[in-house]
């Protein structure tokens, strides 16, 4: 291992994924020191060799790279944003690996720079168990010569490493937008366990089938991202008239079982406005047009 790979590494914050952090430093042979405000979640961590700070500062002290991965910024600031801590991470790179929105990460950039702390913002985009593997998805922004200077440590963590450019904020967007896919698409899949056991499917039933229609969503990202971004939604097969009308569907049979069907309802809502300004015959992506007009 080269000197740089084997350069110290701090992890701050020892939830799941910061324990998952530090684990996969320790396992790629990295120095590896761990702190977390809760004493006791480091143990496993300590017993395979890393170094147990006693105070976030001293944490700080023992690496060129501070990892930080907590619950979002708040708890960032609420560790990093006092005089000891601070005054120890200057000269020093911070990788931010809490999820939160772009804006907290061009705030947390603007009081890095003045404090003479140098600063990369991430996101992670898989779980736990993905970390140090070739299954991890990671993403950063920020200076690209900190991001290739750190690049060697930041390799332990595996997978798909891509840094999206010198806007801070670009991988909190990314963020952002890929769990707005996520967290919309489990809501439906809850509600559509709530309708099918309405209707005595149960979920070993149905998820095979649902696994089936989750496929189908890939290649439509792929295929459509040019028109989209061309501002083309002209859809023969799949027209939004078409798509309000089945969306109508799951409304009708979801209200006729007492189901809550609000997202169902939001979403149908939305289709049936872009039909009413003139577009029934563009695909259901028109969608975005109508959300934020380019
Ligand atoms: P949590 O999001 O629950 O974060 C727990 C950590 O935050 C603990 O170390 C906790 O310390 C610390 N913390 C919370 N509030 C404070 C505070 N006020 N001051 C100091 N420390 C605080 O767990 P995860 O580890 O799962 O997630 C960490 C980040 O990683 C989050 O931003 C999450 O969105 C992101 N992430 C997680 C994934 C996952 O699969 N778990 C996947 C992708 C991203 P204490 O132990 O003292 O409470």
């Amino acid at each position: 291992m080269s000197e740089l790979n084997a350069a110290p590494v701090t992890v701050i914050g020892l939830g799941p994924m910061g324990r998952a952090l530090a684990a996969a430093f320790l396992n790629a042979g990295r120095p590896t020191t761990v702190w977390n405000r809760t004493p006791g979640k480091d143990r496993d961590l300590i017993g395979r060799g890393a170094v147990r700070a006693e105070s976030p500062e001293a944490a700080v002290a023992a690496s060129p790279l501070i990892v930080v991965c907590v619950l979002d910024y708040d708890a960032v600031d609420a560790i990093v944003r006092r005089g000891p801590v601070t005054g120890a991470l200057k000269g020093r790179t911070v990788v931010n690996l809490t999820a939160d929105t772009p804006d907290r990460a061009r705030a947390t950039a603007a009081w890095a720079a003045e404090h003479g702390i140098g600063y990369l913002d991430g996101a992670i985009m898989t779980p736990t168990p993905t970390i140090g593997t070739p299954g991890s998805v990671l993403l950063y922004s920020g200076p690209e010569g900190l991001y290739q200077e750190h690049r060697p440590t930041l390799e332990a963590l595996g997978g798909t490493q891509t840094h999206l450019g010198e806007d801070i904020g670009r991988a909190a967007a990314y963020d952002i937008a890929l769990l707005d896919i996520f967290w919309t698409a489990m809501a439906g899949y809850a509600h559509a366990l709530a309708v099918a056991r309405a209707e005595g499917i149960t979920a070993q039933e149905l998820a095979p089938f649902a696994g089936g229609i989750a496929t189908i969503l890939p290649p439509l990202f792929q295929e459509s991202a040019a028109d989209v971004d061309k501002g083309n939604y002209v859809d023969e097969i799949n027209p939004i008239t078409s798509a309000a009308s089945s969306m109508a569907h799951i409304v009708h049979l979801s209200e006729a079982h007492g189901i809550d069907a609000s997202v169902m309802r939001a979403a149908e809502g939305l289709a049936r406005r872009v039909i009413g300004l003139g577009h029934g015959t563009d695909g259901p992506l028109r969608i975005t047009e109508l959300l934020n007009p380019r």
